[in-house]
């Protein structure tokens, strides 16, 4: 049985947005999470990554007041939270609105930051933003993103303002550019250190497309996944076992990737291939050596994977799911029983691969399922949890599809 995830709203609907705000609406855009089909803890690396947008989006109704204030309000959480446009201030900002103030923060600052590898990578031109005479916004917020649980609510609420705001106050920013403007928000205005894979993929995703995101050069190129064609889905299981990126985990694995990457003499691990391993295994302790050697395999698996894709079809990937769950449960060691409990279950009731995806430590496995399959699977890990006494996990189905777009 396949179930609906809880989410912080539902469809979006001019009845929330006017419970709270008087003013006309101008429009809704929105913009989608994501899941990451493969290419864990590569990012960082300077590696490869290939995430998907999902179907299932946030969404922003706006409307353009007279003065310069910005406003927000979501279902998520109650009150209207405002700060002027005149005095926008990333220290200042905290707790959910920060995603929104922060991405109006990011825009002003863009100018500021060209140079930095995101925006220079991006290319556009930013001396043309100006939001000295821009007009505030209310801005409420609906999302059936769930939070936390691996498929990043917080980039489809970042991009879902990003496009509302660039239209409305008439900013000829590429995709890219906005990619940049969220990643430089999450960073200093929310304070969480990630990378531009997540607003990438809400904001460059295509229907039953993925996004095959360089992390270094960070080109990026959509490629068809075919999956709707071979009647393929994607189940995501959320073990509501809650992750924590900040925490120690994360800093530690970042840690022993970058003491890899100095004790072999190369500027990140995505300059290692499997060439390079034995002379790893001499060179590194056990445990930083497995952490390296799972960014090296990883890395050339997102290549298999995209290759398969162009070459052989979607049926082809799912031993590269497989063998990257393996490396991220024994060589990252970022995996817990719950997830590996959801991809071996998976795995055995007939999905052609399954993985955990997102940072780690807990959140979300993901299974590649043909569509007469699905909900047997997704009953044998119901089941399973039940039987291993663990939390019910939530299991829905996801489809790739398009990123950030104007609603109405
Ligand atoms: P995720 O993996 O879901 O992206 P994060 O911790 O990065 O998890 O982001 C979740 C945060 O994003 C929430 O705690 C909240 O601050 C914000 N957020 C997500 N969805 C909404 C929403 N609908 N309304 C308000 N804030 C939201
Ligand atoms: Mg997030």
């Amino acid at each position: 049985m396949t179930t609906t995830p809880d989410t912080a709203g539902g469809a979006a609907s001019a009845t929330g947005y006017a419970s709270v705000f008087d003013t006309p609406v101008t429009g809704r855009w929105s913009a989608p999470g994501r899941v990451n089909l493969i290419g864990e803890h590569t990012d960082y690396n300077d590696g490869f990554v290939l995430p998907f947008a999902i179907d299932r989006r946030a969404t922003v109704t706006v409307g353009v007041r007279d003065d310069r204030l910005l406003r927000v309000a979501s279902t998520f959480e109650e009150g209207v939270n405002e700060i002027s446009l005149d005095a926008l201030d990333p220290a200042s900002m905290t707790g959910w609105p920060a995603y929104v103030f922060g991405i109006a923060w990011a825009l002003q600052t863009a100018p500021e930051r060209a140079t930095t590898p995101s925006f220079a990578a991006a290319g556009g031109d930013l001396s043309t933003i100006d939001l000295s005479a821009v007009p505030g916004l209310d801005v409420f917020v609906e999302s059936e993103v769930p939070v936390g649980a691996g498929l990043s609510s917080s980039a489809a609420l970042e991009c879902s303002a990003a496009v509302a705001m660039t239209e409305l106050w008439s900013l000829d920013l590429g995709r890219e550019t906005l990619a940049a403007v969220g990643q430089l928000s999450e960073n200093e205005a929310v304070g969480a250190p990630t990378g531009i894979m997540d607003q990438s993929a809400s904001l460059l995703g295509r229907a039953d497309s993925a996004v095959f995101l360089d992390c270094r050069s960070l080109d990026s190129e959509v490629v068809d996944l075919g999956f709707g064609a071979s009647d393929l889905e994607v189940l995501v299981v959320d073990t509501h076992v809650e992750h924590a990126h900040a925490t120690g985990g994360y800093v530690d694995r970042r840690a022993s990737c970058e003491r890899g990457a100095e004790a072999m003499g190369v500027s990140s691990l995505r300059d290692l291939d499997a060439d390079d391993l034995p002379r790893a295994a001499e060179l590194l302790d056990d445990e930083t050596y497995r952490r390296v050697r799972h960014v090296v395999t990883e890395n050339q698996r997102v290549l298999d994977t995209v290759k398969a894709l162009r070459t052989e079809g979607p049926t082809a990937i799912g031993a590269l799911l497989d063998a990257s769950h393996v490396s991220m449960r024994d060589d990252f060691e970022i995996s817990v029983p719950e997830l590996d409990l959801a991809v071996e279950t998976a795995q055995r009731a007939g999905a052609l691969g399954a993985r955990m995806t997102g940072g780690g430590f807990g959140g979300s496995a993901i299974a590649l399922v043909r569509s007469a399959d699905r909900e047997a699977v997704a009953e044998a890990v119901t089941t399973a949890f039940a039987e291993a006494g663990y939390t019910a996990p939530t299991v829905f189905t996801v489809h790739a599809a398009e990123g950030a777009r104007r609603d109405g």
